[in-house]
């Protein structure tokens, strides 16, 4: 056993690392950071997981392809003449947003699509047991269901879409079962006599998500992680070339060996004071959560999707969560009521009993997004000490333990145990 001084002098030696941002990236990166030993200070402008990370679906979603699909322009063009469409892009002059989009088009794309596929399966696979790994270690308490999801149609173009989606991500190691109507409606009696067949991923499972993040928090502490929430990060502190720390809002600065950009859809004023370009942009989704109530709301046993509507249904103790729309209207937590609402307006074509009722909650949050569809996960070589881990749209809480790990790797060994380079922060 070492003495007193051993133990000082080893705490000294552990690198010391700074994260901006307290989201679900946020933390998983500081859970698996101090998890191998190192000094993390996490900074959190407001409270944790108070962003995406607070009120998404809670589906632990391996092997869901990006956004980025062939087919996906047209959509977004004929957005713009409709508000209530699952993607809509709010007609405004922004040439960013514009650039963005050019990228976005010219990557949906099947070759693209395949691409994509070979960088994020793997990730799939690695999170996967990682969930599992961290729920029975850790003993998160954060109802994490290990029952995957139905994606469910009500029309054959939609059925007959989403059973060649299930033949890409059969290729690449996941098990997804084609079921007719009937068979769905003796696994769950909930969904109407309409929906014609749905296509069962059983990799998938879920989570609370806003207490799968508060879990992580705390674990994270019990590591010797502190928590700073209120502190805002006003850029990164550069000495020699080199990331010494973040600067803060409020004057001073967190010194740290290595420093971490985890801040979401917020990202890009930070980066941009590097000089270095990362074409993020957010995508608002909406959640609308419903106790279970004959007539009116379904009691699920299983998520599912309502396909041609985009919808994530999630049951989760004691209400069902309602969340989807991807909104590009900048950065802001403006709720457009008529598209909150569609989300439980569309369920009604796909539920037996689907009824009006009060929410419980109603909350929007922006996904961060970039335009080929992948996360930034890695070193930026320009700026030694310097990580990133955003752009993970809409698989944050799904990759969320895997890119924790990468990073820790990233910064620990110098060098991540997967194949990342699609994921370079700096490929734009
Ligand atoms: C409706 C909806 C449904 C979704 N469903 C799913 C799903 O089912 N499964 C899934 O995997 N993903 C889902 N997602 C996506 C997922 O929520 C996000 O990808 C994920 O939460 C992103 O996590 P994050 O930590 O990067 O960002 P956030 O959770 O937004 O965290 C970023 C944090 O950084 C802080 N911050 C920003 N700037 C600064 C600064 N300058 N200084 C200090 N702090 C700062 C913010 O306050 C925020 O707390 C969904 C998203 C939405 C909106």
């Amino acid at each position: 056993m070492g003495s007193a001084s051993d133990a000082g002098s080893k705490a000294s030696a552990a690198p010391r690392v700074v994260i901006a941002g307290g989201g679900v990236i946020g933390v998983c990166c500081a859970y698996y950071l101090a998890r191998r030993g190192a000094r993390v200070v996490v900074l959190e402008r407001g409270e944790l997981a108070r962003g995406a990370s607070y009120g998404n679906a809670g589906s632990i979603s391996p092997g869901h392809p990006p956004i980025n699909k062939p087919g996906r322009v047209k959509q977004a063009l004929k957005s713009l003449f409709d508000p209530l469409s699952p993607l809509y892009v709010a007609p405004r002059l922004d040439p960013e947003l514009f650039a963005w989009f050019w990228k976005f088009a010219r990557r949906c794309t099947r070759e693209h699509l395949e691409y994509s596929m070979g960088v994020l399966a793997p990730l799939g696979h690695a999170t996967r047991r990682l969930f599992d790994e961290l729920v029975a270690e850790e003993k998160l308490d954060c109802d994490y269901r290990r029952n995957g999801y139905f994606e469910v149609y009500a029309t054959e173009a939609g059925l007959a879409a989403g059973r060649h989606e299930a033949e890409l991500v059969r290729r690449y190691g996941f098990h997804p079962e084609a079921l007719t109507g009937e068979e769905l409606r003796e696994r769950d009696p909930s969904f109407s006599r309409r929906i014609l067949g749905a296509i069962y991923y059983p990799e998938a499972a879920s989570v609370n998500p806003y207490r799968f993040v508060l879990e992580m928090a705390e674990r994270a502490r019990r590591l010797g992680v502190e928590f700073r929430s209120g502190v805002e990060v006003a850029a990164v502190a550069v000495e020699g070339g080199r990331a010494r720390g973040l600067a803060l809002a409020d004057s001073g600065a967190v010194e740290a060996d290595a420093v971490v950009l985890a801040t979401g859809a917020y990202t890009v004023p930070l980066v941009r004071k590097l000089g270095l370009r990362l074409p993020l942009q957010p995508a608002k989704g909406y959640h609308r959560d419903r106790r279970p109530t004959p007539g009116k709301t379904p009691d699920l046993r299983y998520p599912c999707i309502l396909g041609e509507k985009s919808v994530f249904c999630t049951p989760m103790d004691g209400f069902v969560r309602f969340a989807g729309t991807l909104e590009f209207s900048g950065v802001n937590d403006r709720i457009l009521r008529p598209r909150l609402e569609q989300l439980t307006n569309a369920a009604k074509q796909y539920f037996e009993a689907m009824g009006e009722d009060e929410s419980l909650s109603e909350w929007c949050g922006l996904r961060p997004c970039l335009p080929d569809g992948l996360p930034a996960i890695g070193p930026v070589r320009r700026f030694p000490g310097l990580y990133v881990a955003t752009g993970h749209a809409m698989l944050g809480l799904t990759l969320s333990p895997v890119t924790g790990k990468l990073i820790a790797e990233c910064i620990l060994d110098g060098a991540p145990s997967l194949e990342i380079s699609g994921l370079d922060p700096e490929r734009f």
